[in-house]
C-alpha cells in the first residue's frame, strides 16, 4: 500500500516535471540544479509537499520555483495545490496524512473530456499507467481538448489527418506559429492519437533542445553511444520534433538531423516538425534541411480570435469544474489577453487557483488586480532597447556586453550601429536614452549610426533583408 502510494506520487511528480519541461518556464540549468533534485513526498489534496536536499536554499526555491511549480501542478491536476518544501530529515510522509482532515480538495478532481477516465475524489491524481514512458508523450495534450477556430482549423485538420492516415500523405508535416499557440499541443496530440490506435507504433516526441543535448552527450561518450543514439531516432515510426528553430547555428546537430530525416523519410516513416517561424525564416539553418521541412505540408497557427479565446477558457473552466470563475471574468480575460493561449491559460489558472483557496467568486476588479503584471505586458507592446541589443548580439554572434560597451572594433561597431538604428525605429526612447543604453554615447552618435545604417540599407539588399527580419521579429 505504502509502495503504491509512493509510486503514485512519483508518477504525479513525473507528470508535473514533464509539464514544466514542455513549457520551458524553467531553464535547463534551473531544472537540473533544482527541480530534478526535488521529490514529491505527499499530495494532501490541498498542498503538495516537496522534499529538497538539505544543502539547497529554501529561500531560493520559494522565490524562484514555488509559483511555477504551483502552476504546473494546477495544470496537471486541474485543481489548485499550495506548494510546501520540506527537507529530507523532516517527519515522514505518512504523518502528513493525519492532516487529511484539513480541508477537502478545493476544486474537484480532473474531468478531462473523453470520459474514459473515472473522475474520482481527491487522490485522483490520475493513477494511470504511464504507458507512454520514453516516447516523450504527455497524455494531457489531445485532439479532444484542443479548441478549434478559424486561427487554427487548418493546422488542426492537417494534424488530425496525419494521425489518422495510414498512408503518409503529408510528410513531413511542418507546423509553425508564434509561441503559445498550440504547436506542442498538436504534435503531442498526433503522437497520442497514433499510440492510442496502435500501441506498437513507435512514436517519439522530442524537443530540438533534447535532441541536441542527446546528440552532444552521445558524441562525448565513447563506445557505441552514437550508434545507439542513431538507433533510437531511426527506429521511430513517427518522429515528432518540436521547436526546430532551436537548431539555428547548431551545424553538427543539423547535419545529424538531416541524416535522421532522410533515413526515416526513405523508409516511409512519418515526420512532424514545429517551429516558431517559417522554415525559411530560421536563420543559420542549412538550406538542405529547411527545404526538407517544407517539402510536405506546411501549416501555420495564428493567434485565436475572441470567440475561440472564450471557448478555450470555458473549456478550461469545465475541466476545472470551477464555478468560481464567472462568464464576466472569462470575457474580461478573453478581451484582454489576446496573443497567446499559454498566457490565457496561465491567467485562468492563476485566478482559478486563488478562487479555490478563497472559495469565493472572483470579480472582474479582482481579476484585474491579480493579473496586473500580465495585463501590463499585454498592453506594453513596445520592445525594450535591451531586447533589441540581445537579438542583434545573437544574430552577429557577439556578446551583449560588446554591444553596449565601449569597444570600437569593426566587427562590433557594425552590429552596434544596427542595434541603434533599430532602437530608433522600434522604440519611443529619446536619442539621449538610446545613447545611454549603448555605453553612454551621446545623441550625435546615435543619429550618425541611424543615418549610416539607412544609407547602407539603400545599397545593400542583404543588409536590408536582415534589418527587416530583425524588425519583424521585434514587432
Ligand atoms: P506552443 O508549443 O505553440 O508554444 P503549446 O502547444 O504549448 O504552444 O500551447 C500553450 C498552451 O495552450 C498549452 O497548454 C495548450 O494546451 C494550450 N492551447 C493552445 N492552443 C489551444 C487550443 N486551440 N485549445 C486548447 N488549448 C490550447
Ligand atoms: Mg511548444
Amino acid at each position: 500500500m505504502a509502495e503504491n502510494q509512493k509510486k503514485k506520487e512519483d508518477e504525479l511528480w513525473e507528470r508535473i516535471m514533464d509539464d514544466m519541461k514542455l513549457r520551458g518556464e524553467v531553464g535547463a540549468y534551473g531544472f537540473d540544479a533544482y527541480i530534478s533534485k526535488l521529490s514529491l513526498r505527499a499530495d494532501t489534496g490541498t498542498k503538495l509537499v516537496l522534499e529538497y536536499p538539505a544543502d539547497m536554499s529554501l529561500d531560493w526555491l520559494e522565490i524562484n520555483y514555488a509559483e511555477v511549480l504551483a502552476l504546473s501542478a494546477a495544470r496537471v491536476l486541474n485543481a489548485a495545490r499550495r506548494i510546501e518544501f520540506v527537507t529530507a530529515d523532516c517527519v515522514p510522509a505518512n504523518s502528513e496524512q493525519a492532516e487529511g482532515s484539513e480541508e477537502p480538495a478545493p476544486a474537484a478532481g480532473p474531468a478531462k473530456s473523453g470520459g474514459k477516465k473515472p473522475a474520482a475524489g481527491k487522490h485522483s491524481a490520475r493513477p494511470r499507467r504511464r504507458v507512454l514512458l520514453n516516447s516523450g508523450l504527455n497524455e494531457d495534450y489531445r485532439f479532444d481538448n484542443f479548441v478549434v477556430g478559424g486561427s487554427n482549423e487548418f493546422a488542426y485538420a492537417a494534424a488530425l489527418a496525419v494521425a489518422q492516415a495510414d498512408a503518409r500523405r503529408y510528410n513531413p508535416l511542418f507546423i509553425h506559429g508564434a509561441s503559445g499557440l498550440g504547436k506542442t499541443h498538436l504534435l503531442q496530440a498526433i503522437g497520442n492519437a497514433i499510440r492510442e490506435r496502435d500501441e506498437d507504433t513507435q512514436v517519439l516526441y522530442v524537443t530540438s533542445e533534447d535532441f541536441t543535448n542527446a546528440y552532444i552527450d552521445a558524441l562525448a561518450k565513447k563506445g557505441d553511444a552514437l550508434a545507439s543514439f542513431r538507433r533510437k531516432y531511426r527506429k521511430a515510426d513517427v518522429l515528432l520534433i518540436d521547436d526546430v528553430q532551436f537548431l539555428a547555428r547548431k551545424d553538427k546537430t543539423q547535419e545529424e538531423l538531416f541524416h535522421t530525416f532522410n533515413a526515416l523519410f526513405a523508409s516511409g516513416k512519418q515526420i512532424v516538425l514545429s517551429a516558431d517561424c517559417a522554415a525559411s525564416e530560421i536563420t543559420r539553418m542549412d538550406e538542405r534541411l529547411t527545404s526538407r521541412f517544407e517539402q510536405g505540408l506546411v501549416v501555420s497557427l495564428m493567434p485565436p480570435c475572441l470567440e475561440t479565446r472564450i471557448a478555450i477558457l470555458r473549456n478550461k473552466r469545465r475541466q476545472w469544474k470551477s464555478e468560481l470563475i464567472s462568464d464576466e471574468v472569462i470575457d474580461f480575460l478573453a478581451n484582454n489577453i489576446t496573443r497567446s493561449v499559454r498566457r490565457l491559460e496561465g491567467a485562468f489558472t492563476r485566478l482559478a487557483t486563488l478562487a479555490s483557496f478563497s472559495r469565493r467568486r472572483t470579480t472582474v476588479a479582482e481579476a484585474r488586480m491579480q493579473l496586473k503584471d500580465m495585463l501590463h505586458e499585454e498592453r506594453g507592446s513596445e520592445v525594450s532597447i535591451e531586447e533589441i541589443q540581445r537579438r542583434v548580439a545573437e544574430e552577429f554572434d557577439i556578446r551583449l556586453a560588446d554591444i553596449n560597451g565601449r569597444r570600437r572594433t569593426a566587427n562590433i561597431a557594425h552590429p552596434r550601429q544596427i542595434a541603434m538604428y533599430l532602437a530608433r525605429k522600434h522604440t519611443e526612447s529619446s536619442l539621449q536614452d538610446i545613447g545611454e543604453a549603448f555605453g553612454g554615447r551621446d545623441h550625435g552618435t546615435v543619429i550618425h549610426a541611424a543615418r549610416a545604417v539607412e544609407q547602407r540599407i539603400a545599397k545593400d539588399s542583404s543588409l536590408r533583408e536582415l534589418v527587416t527580419r530583425l524588425g519583424a521579429a521585434l514587432a
